[in-house]
C-alpha cells in the first residue's frame, strides 16, 4: 500500500493506476502513512495567516492540501501541495504558544514563482543548505535568490542560515480539490468498501461502537450498508457538545437505533480518589467507556484502524471485551480513505474536525495536543475553564496549564526543559 501522486492529474492515487488518466503514480514517502489526511479548514486558515503574500494565499485556498505527521514536541504537520512537501507547520513556544510555519526551498521556489518576491539575494556559491550568513531577518522566514536558485532563510541566535534550497524551475498547477481526488480514486474506494462490508457480513456484528469520530462513523455506515441496526455511544460526560449532537443526528440520518450508555459514577466524583488522568495514567478510557461496554453480549464493529498492508485487508482482526467480541471492518483504512469516503458519499461529520480537532474525544483527553487545548480555550472557554479550575486547586500553576504539563505523570525531558523555559 502506498499513496502515490499523478503528476498530470495533480491527485493522490491510492490504487496502482491514477483512474483519471491510467498512469502509474510516482510513490510519495511519508512519516506516516496511516495518518495523511487533508488539511482541515482551521488548519488552512492557520497556514493562510502564515503567508503574507496574496498570491500565494490565493493559490493555497480551496486546493487540495494533505498533512503528514511528524514527530515534535506539540503539533507538527508536513504540508503537501501539488505532490510534494512545501513545508512544515508546527506549535512552538517561544514568548507564547503559537504556530509557525517554515517552508521547504521548493516551497520558497512555489511562493517565489507565484509572486516574484525575494527578501535579499545572496552572492555566496557551492553548497548553500545549511550555511550561516551574517544578516537579520524580520519574522520566521524569508525568501532568498543564489544565482538560479531559490532558497529559505531562518533567523538563528547569531544571525541567519539557508535553511534549504531550491535549483529548478517549480511549475504552478492546475487547482483539484477532494472532488478530484475522489473521481481518481473511485475504483479503490470501491474496492475496500467492498472487502469491509465483506468483514461486517461476514462477523454479523449486532452492534457497532460510535463515537462520533469520523473512523466510527464510517464502520457505522458500512454497518448499516450490511444490515446492522443497532450502535452504541459511551458517553463518557466530557463530551464535547458538538459530539453529542452529532451522534443523534447521524444515527437519525442512517435510521439506526442508538443506545447511550453513561458511567455509573461520573467522572468528577471519581477524580479525586483516581487521580487526574495522564498519558500514562488513563484510567478514563477504562472506567468511563468499557466498563460500560462489558456488559453487552455478542459482537460490536469498532472503528480501529491500524495501517497494516493491502494484503491482509479483508482478512478481519478481532479482540474481547468481557462477553463481547469486537471486530474490525476497517482495520487496514488510511485516514485519507476514511475522508475520501465520508466526502465520496456526501456524508455529515462531526463539526469539531472543521474546528481544529484532529481526534474527537473528551474535551479536556490527556492524549490531545496542547494546540488542541487552547484550541479548546478559544471554541469552548466554559469547558477549559471547568477543567483549568480543577488543575489550579490540585496545584498547577498558571503557567503549568498553559504549557499542559498535568497531561503527564512523569514528564518527559523534553517537556521538562519546557517547564523551566
Ligand atoms: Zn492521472
Amino acid at each position: 500500500m502506498q499513496i502515490g501522486y499523478c503528476p498530470k492529474c495533480n491527485v493522490p492515487v491510492l490504487g496502482k493506476r491514477c483512474e483519471l488518466c491510467g498512469r502509474e503514480p510516482i510513490p510519495l514517502r511519508f512519516h506516516d502513512l496511516g495518518d495523511i489526511r487533508p488539511i482541515s479548514r482551521k488548519e488552512r486558515n492557520i497556514l493562510l495567516a502564515q503567508i503574507s503574500l496574496k498570491e500565494a494565499r490565493n493559490y493555497l485556498k480551496n486546493r487540495l492540501i494533505l498533512l503528514s505527521k511528524q514527530p515534535g514536541l506539540d503539533y507538527r504537520r508536513d504540508i503537501f501541495v501539488d505532490g510534494y512537501k512545501i513545508g512544515t507547520l508546527e506549535y512552538v513556544k517561544d514568548e507564547s504558544w503559537r504556530y509557525r510555519f517554515v517552508p521547504t526551498g521548493k516551497g520558497a521556489a512555489l511562493i517565489h514563482a507565484l509572486t516574484s518576491h525575494i527578501d535579499f539575494e545572496i552572492r555566496e556559491k557551492g553548497h548553500l543548505k545549511g550555511k550561516k550568513i551574517r544578516k537579520k531577518i524580520e519574522g520566521d522566514w524569508n525568501i532568498v535568490r543564489a544565482g538560479n536558485c531559490i532558497g529559505v532563510a531562518i533567523p538563528t541566535e547569531t544571525g541567519a542560515k539557508i535553511k534549504d534550497i531550491y535549483c529548478r524551475k517549480v511549475n504552478t498547477k492546475r487547482k483539484t480539490g477532494i472532488k478530484d481526488a475522489i473521481k481518481a480514486n473511485l475504483g479503490h474506494m470501491a474496492y475496500i468498501e467492498k472487502k469491509s462490508i465483506e468483514i461486517i457480513k461476514r462477523e454479523k456484528p449486532e452492534y457497532v461502537a460510535f463515537s462520533g469520530g469520523k473512523d466510527s462513523e464510517v464502520t457505522l455506515y458500512l454497518a448499516h450498508k450490511a444490515g446492522v441496526k443497532k450502535a452504541i455511544f459511551a458517553n463518557t460526560g466530557l463530551e464535547f457538545p458538538e459530539t453529542e449532537r452529532f451522534v443523534y443526528n447521524f444515527a437519525d440520518y442512517l435510521g439506526i437505533e442508538l443506545i447511550e450508555l453513561q458511567p455509573k459514577k461520573d467522572f468528577w466524583s471519581v477524580v479525586d480518589s483516581f487521580g487526574i488522568p495522564t498519558k500514562d495514567h488513563r484510567w478514563c478510557t477504562k472506567y468511563l467507556k468499557l466498563e460500560n461496554l462489558k456488559k453487552f453480549k455478542g459482537t460490536i464493529a469498532d472503528g480501529t484502524r491500524k495501517y497494516e498492508s493491502v494484503a491482509r485487508m479483508g482478512r478481519g482482526r478481532s479482540s474481547t471485551l468481557g462477553n463481547l467480541r469486537v471486530v474490525y471492518p476497517i482495520f487496514n483504512w488510511l485516514s485519507l480513505e476514511v475522508w475520501l469516503y465520508i466526502h465520496m458519499k456526501g456524508l455529515p461529520y462531526n463539526p469539531l474536525y472543521d474546528m481544529g480537532y484532529e481526534r474527537i474525544g473528551c474535551y479536556m483527553c490527556p492524549a490531545m495536543l496542547n494546540a488542541e487545548f487552547h484550541n479548546v480555550k478559544r471554541t469552548h472557554p466554559s469547558l477549559y475553564k471547568k477543567w483549568k479550575n480543577y488543575l489550579l486547586k490540585k496545584g498547577f500553576s498558571e503557567e503549568e496549564i498553559e504549557d499542559g504539563l498535568w497531561r503527564w505523570k512523569e514528564l518527559p525531558a523534553k517537556m521538562k526543559e519546557l517547564g523551566k523555559s
